[in-house]
C-alpha cells in the first residue's frame, strides 16, 4: 500500500475500514475527556462494553441461585457453570487454528506452562507416543532472552528433574547484525541437537522485538525430528493468524489479557493436540481434569477428562470466564483474518510515519511477515524524554528500560488518524 502522512488520508483509510464499528465495543480510556491513543493493547487490551453485563449475569445467577448455578441456569443465562469453559471452545479454536477438544481455557499463562512441561518434559521417564526423553534426550531448546517467567520455569522444571539449566537448556541467540531470530539458526540448532532434545519451547512473537517467528516452519522440523515443541503465545494470540492443529504443534498456552482484551490477570487457556489425547501422558492432575460425567463421584484414581479438557485442575474462576467469553466473542466475529489484515496496515502506517526520525530506529522486523501489530523503536538519545512526552500528548504505548517504546495498534479499536497523530506528536518533540 502507498501511505501519505497526512489526516486526510488516514481519514480516509478509516472511512474505509470495514472494521472501524468495532472500535465501539470498547471502552476507550479518557484523559480530561479526550479519548487517549492506546496503543499498549500487547500489554492490557482494553475493557469490552459487554464485560460488565457479562459479569453482571453471574453475579445475578450467584446472587439467586448460590451453589446451584452450578446446575441451573438464570434467566438470561445460557449456560450453568459447570461446563461453562465449553462455551468458550468454538472462539478459541477459530483464534488458534485447532478442534474445540484440543483448547480449554484455564488458569493463568505460566500456571500452564508448568502443567503442560510436568507433562512434555519428563527426562528419564519412558512414555509411549511421544518421542519421551530417556537419559540421551533431555535437552531443551529456547530462544536467548525470551519472556524471564518463561525461563524460570523451564530452569526450575530442570532443577526438579535433578539436572543442571546451564548444561540442559541450549538458547538460539539473535543475530548480532540485525537482533533478530533466524529460522534457519532454529533449524540448525535442532538438527545438531536433535539427538539429546527432549523438547522445544519457545513463544510464537518475540515480547520485545515483536518479531513474530515462523512457527509452521520450526514445528515442522521438530516433527520432523521427533522433538515434542510447544508455544508461548501469549503476544500472538489475537494478533496473528494460528494453525496450531494443522502445523502439528504439541502443545501451547496464552495469556488473554493482551490482544483478547480479558481484563487485568484474565484467564489463559492451553492447547494439546489431537494427537496426544488418547495417550496417557504424565501430568499434574486436580478433580476439575476429571472425566466430567463422573467427577463427582469422588473415587480414587485419576480418570482424565477427554482433550484439553483433561489437564484442568481447579474449579474455575467463573467471573473470569464470563469476561473471557464476552472478549473472545468480539475477535472471533471480526475473524482473525480480516483483523489482520487491517492489522498490516496500521502497523505498516506507523512503520511509515516514523520513517523520517532518524533518531529512531525499529527493532521489529520490516517483513510483514515476521511481525503484527507492535513496533519496538530503539531511541538512544533522550527515549524516556521522549515516551513522556509521548504520554503527555495522550499516547499510550510503554517503555522497555533502557532505550525501548513498543507501540502496538491493534485492529479492533486503533484508528489510522491515531497513527496519525503520533507522527505529529513525534515531530513536535523531535
Ligand atoms: C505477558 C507474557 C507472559 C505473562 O505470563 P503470566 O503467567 O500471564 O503472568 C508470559 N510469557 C510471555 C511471552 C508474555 O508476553
Amino acid at each position: 500500500m502507498n501511505y501519505e502522512n497526512s489526516l486526510d488520508f488516514a481519514r480516509q483509510l478509516d472511512q474505509n475500514d470495514s472494521l472501524r464499528h468495532f472500535r465501539d465495543r470498547f471502552h476507550i480510556p479518557q484523559r480530561d475527556g479526550v479519548p487517549l491513543t492506546y496503543l499498549c493493547g500487547n500489554s492490557l487490551g482494553l475493557q469490552p462494553k459487554t464485560a460488565r453485563e457479562a459479569l453482571e449475569q453471574e453475579l445475578i445467577t450467584w446472587q439467586n441461585l448460590g451453589v446451584e448455578g452450578w446446575f441451573d441456569k438464570t434467566e438470561g443465562a445460557d449456560q450453568p457453570w459447570l461446563g461453562y469453559h465449553t462455551t468458550c471452545k468454538e472462539a478459541l479454536s477459530q483464534i488458534v487454528g485447532a478442534e474445540p477438544s484440543e483448547v480449554c481455557p484455564m488458569n493463568a499463562l505460566t500456571v500452564n506452562l508448568h502443567l503442560l512441561l510436568a507433562s512434555f518434559y519428563s527426562p528419564g521417564v519412558d512414555s509411549p507416543g511421544v518421542d519421551s526423553p530417556t537419559q540421551k534426550k533431555y535437552k531443551i531448546l529456547t530462544i536467548k532472552g525470551d519472556f524471564p517467567s518463561d525461563q524460570y520455569a523451564l530452569e526450575t522444571h530442570v532443577r526438579h528433574h535433578g539436572l543442571k539449566p546451564a548444561e540442559t537448556i541450549i538458547e538460539v541467540a539473535p543475530r548480532a547484525d540485525d537482533g533478530l531470530i533466524h529460522t534457519t539458526d532454529i533449524q540448525h540448532a535442532i538438527a545438531e541437537h536433535a539427538d539429546s532434545l527432549a523438547l522445544i519451547w519457545m513463544s510464537g512473537v518475540n515480547y520485545y522485538t515483536g518479531q513474530v517467528y515462523n512457527m509452521a516452519v520450526i514445528a515442522e522440523t521438530a516433527q520432523r525430528h521427533c522433538i515434542p515443541i510447544g508455544f508461548d503465545l501469549a503476544h500472538a494470540i489475537g494478533n496473528v493468524p494460528l494453525r496450531l492443529h494443522d502445523w502439528g504443534v504439541d502443545f501451547a498456552t496464552w495469556c488473554s489479557y493482551k490482544y483478547l482484551n480479558g481484563g487485568p490477570g484474565a484467564i489463559s487457556g492451553v492447547f494439546v493436540h489431537e494427537k496426544h489425547h488418547q495417550q496417557n501422558l504424565p501430568r499434574l492432575a486436580g478433580w476439575w481434569g476429571y472425566r466430567e460425567d463422573r467427577r463427582f463421584e469422588m473415587t480414587p484414581g485419576f480418570l482424565p477428562a477427554p482433550g484439553a479438557d483433561g489437564w484442568q485442575v481447579s474449579t474455575p474462576n467463573i467471573l473470569a470466564l464470563a469476561l473471557h467469553r464476552a472478549a473472545i466473542s468480539i475477535t472471533a466475529e471480526a475473524g482473525i483474518v480480516a483483523l489482520r489484515q487491517k492489522s498490516e496496515q496500521l502497523t505498516g502506517f506507523l512503520e511509515y510515519v516514523l520513517t523520517p526520525f532518524d533518531a529512531i530506529q525499529i527493532l521489529t522486523p520490516d517483513d510483514p511477515n515476521q511481525r503484527g501489530c507492535q513496533l519496538s523503536l530503539l531511541v538512544r538519545k533522550n527515549g524516556k524524554a521522549l515516551f513522556n512526552y509521548l504520554t503527555e500528548q495522550g499516547i499510550i504505548g510503554d517503555w522497555r528500560e533502557p532505550d525501548c517504546i513498543r507501540l502496538a495498534p491493534t485492529p479492533l479499536y486503533n484508528t489510522f488518524e491515531e497513527v496519525w497523530r503520533v507522527g505529529e506528536a513525534l515531530r513536535k518533540f523531535l
